[in-house]
């Protein structure tokens, strides 16, 4: 997929509520173990693939390339106003 229309995917879910503003409670990142889709471009996340598994706090556990999700906690910043001083991460192995 095209990163500029990812980027703009990420944005309008942001803005629709379909992606979670707040940061996810934990986020877990390895190598997808069996396809499924992600959140964020609605792609697969072919077996092998890098991803990020995120235990939202809507209480859904969502599925995101590596990329897309990098591109989503970016947005968030963005969102948030962020300047010098980033909320720390709480992911791992990203
Ligand atoms: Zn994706």
């Amino acid at each position: 997929m095209d990163n500029e229309i990812m980027v703009r995917l990420v944005w309008q879910k942001l803005a629709r509520g379909d992606l979670p503003r707040a940061l996810p409670k934990s986020t877990w990142g390895g190598r997808c173990r069996e396809r499924h889709p992600c959140a964020a471009c609605d792609q697969a996340i072919e077996a092998g693939a890098m991803e990020v598994e995120a235990d939202c706090v809507d209480g859904v556990t969502r599925h995101y390339h590596g990329l897309c999700y990098r591109t989503l906690e970016s947005a968030r910043l963005q969102l948030a106003g962020q300047s010098a001083v980033a909320p720390p991460r709480r992911d791992r192995g990203f």
